[in-house]
This record gives C-alpha cells, sequence and structure tokens, in this order.
C-alpha cells in the first residue's frame, strides 16, 4: 500500500499531514528515509517508523455476527458475556468493537470491526442508516400505531423520534409480528417507541444495516467476516 495512505490509517493525521511528514523527512522503511509519499511498502514485511518509533499496522477485519440473547454488546463486562467473547481469540485483532449496541434480549445482524472511522459513519445521526428489526409485539398493532411511528413517536420527556416505517407481516388479537425501520439509534428505541403507544416488544431482532443483510445461514451466535461486496456496499 502507498506510505501515505497508510501513515493516515494508522493515525499520523490527515492526508495533507502525512504528506508533510513524509517530506520533513521524519518517515524512514527499513532504515531509509522516505523521499516520497506515493512509495509502496507492504507493512507486514518492511519496519516503518516515525520520528523513530516504529508504527504497527493492523489490516481492518469486519465480522458479521448473529447475536444471541444474553449476550452484551461490549467489549468488557465482569459479569455477562460479551459479543467478542464470542470471536475466536485467534481473530480479536486489538482494536475489534460493536458497532453500535443491541440490548441484552435482542438477537440479530452485529458488525464488529476495529475501523473506527467505518463505526462512526455507520453510526452518526447524520448518515441516516436504516436499521431494519423484527418484532413480537404483545397486542395487535393498528393502524394508528403506524401512522404514529410515521409521524414521528415523541417519547416522555419529550425527546422526538425520526419518522419510522412500521409493517404488519402478520397478527392475532394478542400479537402482532412487524418489522420496524428506524434511522438512528437512541437507547431502547425500539422497545420504546412501542411503549409509547401502549405496546411491548417481547422479541426483538436486527435484520440489517443499511445495504448489509443477516445472512440467515448464520446460526445464532455465530459470525463470518463480510463478504468484499458487502464491505464494499457498506462504504
Ligand atoms: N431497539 C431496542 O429497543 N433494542 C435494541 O436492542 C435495538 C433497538
Amino acid at each position: 500500500m502507498r506510505l501515505d495512505k497508510l501513515l493516515f490509517e494508522t493515525g499520523f493525521g490527515s492526508r495533507r499531514t502525512v504528506k508533510r511528514l513524509i517530506k520533513s523527512k521524519q518517515v524512514q522503511v527499513n532504515g531509509k528515509i522516505a523521499l516520497v509519499d506515493n512509495l509502496n511498502v507492504d507493512p507486514q514485511l518492511q519496519e516503518v517508523s516515525v520520528s523513530g518509533e516504529r508504527i504497527l499496522y493492523q489490516p481492518h477485519v469486519y465480522y458479521m455476527l448473529h447475536k444471541p440473547a444474553g449476550v452484551v454488546s461490549a467489549v468488557t463486562d465482569l459479569s455477562n458475556q460479551t459479543v467478542i467473547d464470542l470471536i475466536e481469540p485467534s481473530q480479536r485483532v486489538p482494536g475489534l468493537f460493536p458497532v453500535g449496541r443491541l440490548d441484552k434480549d435482542t438477537e440479530g445482524l452485529l458488525l464488529l470491526t476495529n475501523n473506527g472511522q467505518l463505526g462512526y459513519q455507520l453510526l452518526i445521526p447524520q448518515k441516516k442508516v436504516v436499521k431494519c428489526y423484527e418484532a413480537v409485539v404483545n397486542e395487535r398493532v393498528t393502524s394508528d400505531d403506524q401512522y404514529a411511528f410515521a409521524s414521528g413517536i415523541v417519547f416522555d420527556g419529550g425527546v422526538k423520534c425520526k419518522p419510522a416505517k412500521l409493517t404488519i407481516l402478520s397478527q392475532s388479537d394478542t400479537e402482532s409480528k412487524v418489522l420496524v425501520e428506524i434511522s438512528e439509534g437512541k437507547f431502547h428505541q425500539v422497545k420504546k417507541m412501542f411503549l409509547s403507544v401502549g405496546k411491548k416488544v417481547i422479541y426483538l431482532k436486527r435484520l440489517s444495516i443499511g445495504p448489509l443483510q443477516l445472512d440467515n445461514t448464520l446460526p445464532l451466535g455465530s459470525y463470518r467476516a463480510l463478504h468484499s461486496e458487502e464491505l464494499a456496499a457498506l462504504k
């Protein structure tokens, strides 16, 4: 990869800053001062250092996890199993974290990566990444509920949600199976949206994050690396 890209990706500053570092002869490759920013380097085979300090290059990893209930979306936890514990120890690279949170009792799609920039892009509300959930609710969902979701639910305390799409998949007098599409990630958002219309979520599963769909051949609790097309669609 290009030397300037490597320095940018390992956190040495903006593209302009890293070019300046190279120009000011602070960067060495295998002990020799690098003279051009487009020098091709292999960070796993060559020693690259900035101001005498060797840089540690960790390639980015992207895992799709089918999160089971009972596991927390955290990197460490004193009393619960975490989503990181579900990753093979040899694949638990430094900096690996879950992109966003699912509640302990929520199942479904969770993305884990060590690429902080991508994680941030997927989480910020301005990007309006749509997350789709399947939910089972303890009552008959009505067209009034669909209208309330589409208008933007307001929580007790005045916090207003962005408009959301509520689709009824099937229902009886005592239960409804629905799809909920939201473009933000407030704490317990789907559960609280239903509570606002007097209903309780009894099962929740995330099916997609933007273009990334949960692979339904992936058993609960297991994970796989993203395919290159899946990653390209996310970036
Ligand atoms: N909304 C919730 O209420 N819980 C989740 O885990 C995700 C979205």
